[in-house]
């Protein structure tokens, strides 16, 4: 036996057992495309089981009637092709019936005309419309291969392949005519091989071939959803860059992962507010999915869900989809899909691929759950925790005075029943804690009131006063407190200044526990009222001088047991301070003291109303 033979053996006995294998795929699924797939084989097999029926002279050598049916099925094998090339690509209507009408005219010829004597014309059509049908294939799967990607573009590239090889086969038959060589039959024979190999591997794809070509995708697929992992955990993080990985792995045009709620029974969009509105929820193809929990795939979503045609609209015309549960311990997340147009974009043997990465997403899904939960968890002892420091706190600045107020009341208790005459310093004392508690109640409920109003109606005042009036109430202990300065009246909420102003003098004598002079300044700085209150205390340390004024921040002093506080005062002066329109700010020398400096406008300008604001100054006493 020659080579050429060999090879010719071998590409026979391998293009009937094609045929076989996709004859029973065809029988076990309906599905078009296996149907053609089968045509296109049975065809080539038939031709080769002829060749052997005469081999083994069960037909005689000459036998007319064998070498017409031989040619009648050689000039059909380009049809099934292009069909295959249409259920891939879709191929024109004029193409497809220009091909059909070729063909009878093809098989009508060969049966008029003497098998062996065949008019030249004859020939050179049937060539053409051979040839021409071929090569139009070909382009398809070409131009398929380069749109598609992953198992699709290998698909493609296979069938592509396989043309190809048929092309070549074609063109030397053409040299053959001129020269003849026995390379010539060998390379045919192996290029037959070749093309039904490739055409098998692109539309009959073995498992074996399958799963390995998935274990590549998966590998990938994996890389990219470890990749995007972390922005999937985050605050409001999508699953996007997951869905594009899904569908790069099966080479659709698109892919989409839907949430499931158990307790609604209704699917929503993990991040986008597009949500489709369906007829009746329950008789889509992801509603049937999830109670199944078995991955499906349709060639025609719409038709499978006639209550909710208006769900599968878009631009891919029939929508073909591949959907599987992302469930996980019995806990269903939602569903994956992946979808697209002409049909044998995606397989049904996809389904496997894609209900290995469903899996793959539930673990992603279930441990963002996990973080959240802890994250909750972990903010919820947080708040408990600053509650319970709040509570200190608020205890603690509430019991110092009402110690002295409680020693103080005692002893003037005593002065009555005796009827000794009452200590004036010590109704001083009650009075002035009783002040400051009040204070202290008054900022609780402005911060418990944070929204509401820092400042009331304004009228036009003198500050100095109101610097006089609070210096006068403070109480001094060892300090030695002043006030100087212009009479400045300004347009303000004279009890609110007065809450700031003492707020800060009170501060002044708490942070200068060695005494010292506390001196408060009125300043008419024309385009602006100045205050001051300066003090030769601890001072502030330059990393607390940002955060001071925020709400309950103590800076670092907030562990020295030393100072009680709340870190409330400074963000309450600094709240009245701008909405009247000024500001706060502090100038400090760690250990050496601190100057807290307000700017009042003079004009109204934070009242919005429009008017004339007016400063009217007088001057200093
Ligand atoms: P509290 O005094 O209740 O802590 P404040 O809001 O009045 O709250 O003050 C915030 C922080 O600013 C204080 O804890 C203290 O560290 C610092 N501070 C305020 N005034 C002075 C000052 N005159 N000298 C030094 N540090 C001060």
């Amino acid at each position: 036996m020659s080579a050429e033979e060999l090879i010719s053996r071998i590409a026979e006995v391998a293009f009937v057992v094609l045929a076989a294998i996709t004859v029973a795929r065809a029988f076990r699924n309906h599905r078009i495309v296996k149907v053609h797939t089968a045509a296109f084989f049975v065809l080539i097999a038939a031709i080769m089981l002829i060749g052997w029926a005469r081999d083994l002279e069960l037909i005689a050598e000459d036998e007319l009637k064998a070498t017409a049916l031989t040619q009648m099925l050689l000039v059909a094998i380009p049809y099934p092709l292009l069909r295959l090339a249409g259920d891939f690509t879709g191929v024109s209507r004029l193409v497809r019936h220009s091909a059909e009408a070729a063909l009878l005219l093809s098989w009508i010829g060969l049966i008029a005309f003497h098998p062996e004597e065949l008019p030249g014309w004859f020939v050179i059509f049937v060539v053409v419309y051979f040839v021409g049908t071929v090569t139009y294939a070909s382009a398809q799967f070409v131009q398929a291969a380069a749109t598609m990607r992953s198992v699709s573009r290998l698909r493609m590239s296979f069938a592509a392949a396989g043309s190809l090889a048929i092309a070549a086969v074609i063109f030397l038959a053409g040299l053959r005519t001129f020269f003849e060589s026995p390379v010539f039959g060998a390379i045919s024979a192996a290029l037959v091989v070749v093309a039904g190999f490739a055409y098998y591997l692109g539309f009959a794809m073995p498992g074996w071939f399958r799963r390995a070509v998935h274990a590549n995708h998966l590998q990938r697929f994996l890389a990219k959803t470890v990749a995007a992992a972390p922005g999937v955990y985050r605050e409001g993080g999508g699953l996007e860059e997951i869905e594009s990985a899904v569908a790069d792995a099966l080479g659709t045009p698109d892919a989409r992962i839907v949430l499931w709620n158990e307790e609604t029974e209704q699917f929503f969009a993990p991040s986008e507010e597009e949500q489709r509105v369906v007829h009746n929820p329950r008789s889509t193809v992801g509603y049937r999915v999830i109670q199944t929990q078995e991955p499906y795939f349709t060639e025609n979503a719409a038709a499978d869900d006639p209550e909710n045609p208006e769900a599968y609209e878009g631009p891919w015309g029939r929508l073909v989809m591949l959907a599987a549960p992302i469930t996980l311990d019995g806990r269903r997340f939602g569903l994956l899909t992946a979808f697209g147009g002409l049909p044998p974009f995606i397989h049904d043997d996809d389904l496997s691929l894609l209900q290995i990465m469903a899996n793959q997403i539930a673990v992603i899904l279930r441990d963002r759950e996990l973080l959240r939960e802890v994250t909750e968890a972990r903010a919820r002892e947080e708040t408990m925790r600053l509650m319970d420091d709040f509570f200190a706190a608020v205890a603690h600045d509430l019991k110092t005075p009402l110690t002295t107020i409680l020693g103080q009341g005692q002893r003037l208790q005593r002065q009555a029943r005796r009827q000794q005459p009452l200590d004036p310093e010590a109704v001083e004392s009650i009075v002035q804690q009783a002040v400051h508690m009040r204070r202290l109640v008054e900022d609780l409920l402005d911060d418990a009131r944070d929204r509401g109003q820092y400042s009331g109606e304004r009228v036009p005042s003198d500050l100095l006063t109101i610097a006089e009036d609070v210096v006068r109430q403070a109480p001094a202990g060892k300090h030695d407190i002043s006030v100087s300065g212009d009479r400045v009246v300004v347009p303000v909420d004279a009890e609110r200044i007065r809450q700031v102003l003492t707020n800060l003098v009170e501060n002044a004598v708490k942070y200068s526990p060695d005494g010292g002079p506390i001196s408060v300044g009125v300043r008419d700085r024309t385009d602006c009222a100045e205050i001051t209150v300066t003090d030769e205390g601890i001072g502030v340390p330059p990393a607390d001088i940002e955060t001071i004024f925020e709400r309950f921040s103590r800076g670092s002093r907030e562990p020295d047991r030393r100072f009680s506080g709340l870190g409330l005062g400074l963000y309450t002066c600094r709240r009245i301070v701008e909405e009247h329109g000024g500001r706060i700010e502090v100038e400090s020398r760690l250990g050496a003291g601190s100057t807290f400096t307000v700017h009042l406008p003079v004009a109204n300008e934070a009242a919005n109303s429009g008017e004339v604001g007016y400063a009217q100054t007088g001057g200093g006493n």
